[in-house]
């Protein structure tokens, strides 16, 4: 079994290192088989390759069982035609990875904005507000003239029903609720069409309790009574939106764990960004890119029917957990004194243990 690691840009190796050396760990203690192969992406194979994702790293992660993929600092790509492509999106485009499953959830000893917090942003991930990923050819942003700049929307009746069938089925094995996130009152045609799309769908799921909210109140109603949410389904940049500020009332940006998703690929991508303000001192946590890369393991148990791995997934899981609930593990984010590595380490000692 392959595993494609690509590190990214700014924080993005540094957070690597302890999740790859808690991934190698697993691999020996359950027998999972993976072999890593690690790839350059970013600014570094920019200043090789003269592309931030060079051709052949695109066919490895094609051929990849699995990718664990560092965060990227995409705002300072320079543009397309000078070889900055944004990674997420082209590799979320061509594998058509379109479902972005974005846990967030308070823990025992982890200081947190929200008492009481237990969800699953279900973000679509291949169309929506994000204009590169709008159009065949070209891009859905444009300027007819030097002082009028466009951007075009789409939702389409298949992305809107296939996002939904991910969030009911998702919901089926947590607590039976989905909640719809939209601005149907104001986006009358698009997400008009997601939660007709969306509602359609929860017929087919009469076990699953169903409501919409706007996604304005839906952002106050997550800081209100985040305990009354389970799974939430969203278009994109709702989606993206949202689960920065659920991560953020979890503990911190360095909890969000998520994946991306289709029946056949997945890749694990922390929720945050690549947190370019704290880059090279060792103090960024790598809990996000771990957890996401234990959900991998999850689902690459569901798509082998690997006990193995479903073990190594939630041991991880459960090392993750436990040296989080130790204050003196905890990196700065979180109010503690614990670096990079130090946090790392601990995680590797539980897996051990
Ligand atoms: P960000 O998520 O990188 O950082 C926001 C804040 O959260 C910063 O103060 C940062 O220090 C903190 N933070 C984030 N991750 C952390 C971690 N693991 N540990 C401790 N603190 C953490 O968002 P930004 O500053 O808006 O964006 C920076 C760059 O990341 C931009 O180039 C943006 O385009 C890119 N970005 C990439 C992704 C991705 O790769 N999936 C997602 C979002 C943003």
């Amino acid at each position: 079994m392959k595993i494609l690691i690509l590190p990214g840009d700014d924080i993005g190796p540094e957070i690597m290192k302890p999740t790859q050396k808690a991934l190698i760990k697993l691999n020996d203690k359950f027998a999972l088989g993976m072999e890593f192969e690690e790839k350059t992406i970013g600014f570094k194979a920019l200043e090789t390759e003269g592309t931030t994702l060079p051709d052949h790293v695109l066919e490895s992660a094609k051929s990849a069982d699995g990718v664990v993929l560092g965060p990227i600092g995409t705002f300072k790509y320079p543009p397309q035609e000078a070889g900055g492509i944004n990674i997420s999106a082209a590799l979320r485009m061509s594998l058509d990875l379109y479902a972005n499953i974005r846990p967030s959830f308070t823990r025992p000893g982890v200081a947190s904005v929200a008492s009481q917090m237990d969800l699953v942003i279900v973000r679509e991930n291949t169309e929506g507000f994000y204009a590169d990923r709008t159009m065949f050819a070209g891009t859905g942003e444009f300027m007819p003239t030097e002082d009028l700049a466009m951007s075009l929307r789409k939702i389409t009746r298949q992305g809107s029903r296939r996002i939904a069938v991910a969030a009911f089925d998702l919901a089926r094995t947590r607590r039976k609720k989905v909640t719809i996130v939209h601005k149907a009152n104001v986006l009358k045609v698009t997400d008009g069409l997601f939660l007709s799309v969306a509602r359609e769908v929860a017929n087919d799921y009469p076990d699953v309790a169903v409501d919409d909210v706007i996604v304005d109140a839906m952002a106050a109603l997550l800081i209100r009574r985040p305990e009354s949410f389970d799974v939430i389904v969203a278009t994109n940049m709702f989606g993206d939106i949202l689960s920065d500020e659920a991560a953020e009332l979890s503990g911190g940006l360095g909890l969000g764990g998520s994946i991306n998703a289709s029946a056949e690929r997945a890749i694990a991508q922390a929720a945050h960004g690549s947190a370019p303000d704290i880059a090279g001192q060792g103090i960024a946590n790598p809990a996000a890119l771990m957890s996401s890369a234990a959900m991998l393991m999850g689902w690459l148990a569901q798509k082998n029917g690997s006990n193995a791995l479903a073990q190594a997934s939630e041991s991880f899981v459960q090392a993750i957990d436990t040296a989080l609930a130790n204050p003196a593990n905890q990196t700065p984010d979180l109010g503690g004194a614990g670096s990079t590595e130090s946090f790392g380490d601990a995680v590797v000692a539980e897996i051990n243990r």
